[in-house]
C-alpha cells in the first residue's frame, strides 16, 4: 500500500509552539526530510528507527535540489512509508510546499497538510507588535526579500496601502536596498520598522529603526525578518532599550515616551469599522 505525506510546519523556532498534531506525526514517522531551521528540541520528537534526512541548504546535502527532494517524498511514500516533510513556520508561506503538492499530486500520493506558527507571527507575539490595529493597520502584507534561484529582489505588489503592516521575509542584509525597495512601493521613510533576528529562540534580538535609518542597522544572526509599519511603535519597551543601546542618535526618532495616544488620530475621526 503506498504510503501518505505530511508537509509539516514545525513554528519559528520555540519548540512549545509546535502543534500537537505535528508532535503526533513526528512520532509516528517513518522518515522525515526536514530543513535547517529546525530546533534540535524538535527533532528530539522523531523516534531513533526513523530515518532522518537533513534537506536544508545549509547543513551538509547543499546540492540538493526541490526536484530531487520531491523525487524523495514520492519514492519514499511509494514504499509504504509516512513520510514528514518537516519545514519552518507554516508550509504555505515561503515554503516550497506548493511545488511539492503539484509534484505529490501527479504521482498520486495522498498528502495532509499541517499548518505551523509562521515566522512573522511568532517574530509580533515576542516583540509585543501587533500586526493590525484598528487605528494604523488594517491589512498585513506578506513579502520576500529574495527568491531562491532568482538574483536580486523578487517582485513585490507596485503599490502597498499606507494603513498596512508590511512583513519581509528573507529580507538579507542589503538594508539600502531594502529601504529602496519599500520607498518604491510607497512606504514613508519615516515609518518604524523591527528586525528581528531568531525569533521565538533564546537568542533572539530586536533592532527598531525607521526605513530611512535602515541602512544603518547592525547585521543580527540570521534568520531575521523586518516588520514595518506604524504598529511597530508599539512594540516592548525592552526592544526599545535595545535600539537606544545601538544608535546614539536614538533620542531624535521620537519613540521616547511614545503611547498608544500617539498614534490615534484626533477624536472623532475614529475609522468606521
Ligand atoms: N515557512 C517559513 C518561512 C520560510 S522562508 C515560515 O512560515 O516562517 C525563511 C525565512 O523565514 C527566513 O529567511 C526569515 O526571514 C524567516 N524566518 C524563519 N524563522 C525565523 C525566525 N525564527 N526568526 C526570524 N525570521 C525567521
Amino acid at each position: 500500500m503506498t504510503g501518505k505525506v505530511y508537509l509539516v510546519g514545525a513554528g519559528p523556532g520555540d519548540p512549545e509552539l509546535l502543534t500537537l498534531k505535528a508532535v503526533k506525526v513526528l512520532k509516528s514517522a517513518d522518515v522525515v526530510l526536514h530543513d535547517d531551521l529546525i530546533a534540535a528540541e524538535i527533532l528530539a520528537f522523531i523516534p531513533s528507527s526513523t530515518q532522518v534526512h537533513n534537506v536544508g541548504k545549509r547543513c551538509g546535502r547543499k546540492n540538493i535540489s526541490q526536484t530531487q527532494i520531491n523525487e524523495l517524498l514520492i519514492q519514499n511514500a511509494l514504499l509504504g512509508l509516512q513520510v514528514v516533510r518537516l519545514k519552518s513556520g507554516d508550509p504555505l508561506i515561503f515554503g516550497r510546499a506548493g511545488e511539492e503538492m503539484e509534484a505529490l499530486r501527479r504521482a498520486n500520493i495522498a498528502f495532509e497538510i499541517v499548518p505551523g506558527i509562521t515566522a512573522a507571527l511568532g517574530a509580533a507575539a515576542n516583540a509585543q507588535i501587533p500586526l493590525t490595529h484598528r487605528q494604523v493597520s488594517s491589512a498585513l502584507v506578506l513579502v520576500t526579500g529574495h527568491h531562491a534561484g532568482i538574483d536580486g529582489f523578487a517582485d513585490w505588489p507596485s503599490n502597498i496601502p499606507t494603513d498596512s503592516t508590511v512583513v519581509v521575509y528573507m529580507p538579507g542584509h542589503d538594508y539600502r536596498t531594502t529601504a529602496q525597495q519599500l520607498l518604491r512601493v510607497g512606504v514613508a521613510g519615516t515609518i518604524p520598522c523591527a528586525i528581528v533576528s531568531q525569533a521565538t529562540s533564546p537568542d533572539e534580538q530586536v533592532h527598531l529603526t525607521t526605513v530611512e535609518e535602515l541602512h544603518r542597522s547592525p547585521q543580527l544572526p540570521a534568520p531575521t525578518l523586518l516588520v514595518v509599519g506604524e504598529v511597530v511603535r508599539l512594540a516592548k519597551p525592552a526592544s526599545l532599550a535595545q535600539r537606544f543601546a545601538w544608535h546614539v542618535d536614538a533620542a531624535s526618532f521620537g519613540l521616547i515616551n511614545l503611547s498608544v495616544d500617539d498614534i490615534l488620530p484626533p477624536a472623532g475621526q475614529e475609522r468606521a469599522e
